[in-house]
């Protein structure tokens, strides 16, 4: 290893906590431990902070603070939307509709459903990974309570045509959640303007602490408890808040959400450099996701000849943290289902990896990445027979 230089590049996976959010959390550890749900001064104290934090993630997002609820997590408000709604919306209808390219914990919490007697519709994409609005109309029925469609896909990073979708779910009458852990503090959101009815967010991915998220639900949208128990979040989560976690969030998107084109236009001009430096310099690249519609941070490319797990090992080795198919993913050999969705074959789909840059990447990272990735493919493909086999059958 030429190095000791770290470069991170997996922020779609979890960020650090900004030292500001730490801070503004700490307390909340040691002397303002109260009980949230206790009378005295020091419950009361908690109190407000949770207030606090509640009006800061509805304000970055256009909502009300009552209609702001804490989850344990972006899988858990996930779980919780498409659960909440489809049981207390049961004599309505049993139909949900989501899309083939959404995270785990849409796709197998729809799965559960099935086997529940509901029907899940599972909408195509394009090469881009853009939702086809017309299968989506098409798959309506009489019977449809749910439609949830992600806001900015996690591995690919393409954004979705959202104030479409929540037009047609608003004009028949259809509730729209959107998982929206990947957008915040990248798309400016505002529910009321995109007629979103329900929307999942997460700390760790805006430089919040882990194992803290939200779900927003619309006044008047029906959706069952999720935990029962005390009277916390209205009786509908029930459980002693996760006081700092919960700080964090609210200060987490106060800042995520202060900035964002001034945010976005920094990633974005490193993303592009490195993107052009990685297609011009490694030939028989292909980009994967929308070339323009994508979260500014996003890269996602599929080398030709080669797995991703090997070139993740080897940039491992030199300090380089990116993932290849999505991290909860690993283990399974199976390609990634969102590159499949756009319609890559399995051998390419096996040769991909997602860089994902963040608040804190320099140009000097985007420099040691272009000379340390081109390297390691070019080794990789040097012990590929696919790749001999190619080479050769083109003299
Ligand atoms: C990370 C992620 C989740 C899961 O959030 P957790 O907080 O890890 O449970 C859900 N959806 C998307 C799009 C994500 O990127």
């Amino acid at each position: 290893m030429d190095s000791k230089r770290i470069v991170y590049m997996d922020h779609a996976a979890t960020t650090y906590v900004k030292p500001e959010v730490l801070e503004a959390m700490l307390p909340y550890f040691t002397e303002q431990f109260g009980n949230p749900s206790s009378v005295y001064t020091l419950g009361r104290k908690s109190r407000s902070a949770i207030e606090e934090a509640r009006e800061k993630v509805a304000k970055a997002i256009g909502a009300l603070p009552e209609e702001i609820y804490f989850t344990g997590g972006g899988s858990e408000a996930d779980n919780w939307a498409i659960k909440g709604a489809a049981f207390a919306n049961r004599a309505k209808g049993n139909h949900i509709i989501t899309s083939k390219i959404e995270h785990h914990a849409i796709l197998n919490t729809c799965e559960f459903l099935e086997k529940q007697g509901f029907e899940v519709t599972y909408v195509s994409v394009d090469e881009n990974g853009v939702i086809d609005l017309e299968e989506l109309k098409n798959s309506i029925t009489d019977k449809t309570i749910l439609i949830s469609i992600m806001f900015a896909n996690n591995e690919i990073g393409t954004i979705q045509p959202i104030e479409e979708i929540g037009r047609i779910a608003k004009e028949r009458g259809i509730i729209f959640h959107t998982d929206a852990v990947q957008a915040i503090g990248n798309v400016e959101i505002n529910v009321k303007d995109m007629n979103i009815d329900m929307l999942s967010l997460a700390a760790h991915k805006f430089y919040g602490p882990k194992g803290v998220g939200a779900l927003y639900v619309r006044k008047g949208i029906r959706i069952e408890n999720l935990i029962h128990g005390g009277g916390q979040e209205r009786k509908r989560r029930g459980g002693t808040e996760n006081l700092p976690g919960i700080v964090g969030l609210g200060k987490a998107i106060e800042l995520a959400t202060a900035d964002i084109e001034g945010h976005n236009a920094r990633i974005r001009a490193l993303r592009d450099r490195l993107l052009n430096g990685i297609l011009e310099k490694i030939p028989y690249t292909k980009l994967n996701g929308h070339p323009e519609k994508r979260l500014p941070g996003n890269i996602n490319v599929s080398f030709k000849f080669i797995e991703g797990e090997g070139l993740l090992l080897l940039l491992d080795q030199s300090g380089i943290y990116g993932s290849t198919g999505s991290a909860c993913s690993s283990g399974s050999l199976d390609p990634s289902h969102v590159l499949l969705a756009i319609g890559l074959p399995h051998e390419i789909a096996h040769g991909s990896l997602r860089l994902s840059l963040g608040d804190k990447n320099t140009e000097e990272d985007v420099d040691y990445v272009l000379d340390v990735l081109p390297k390691i493919v070019q080794r990789l493909r040097d012990m590929s027979p696919l790749y001999e086999n190619f080479i050769k059958g083109g003299r």
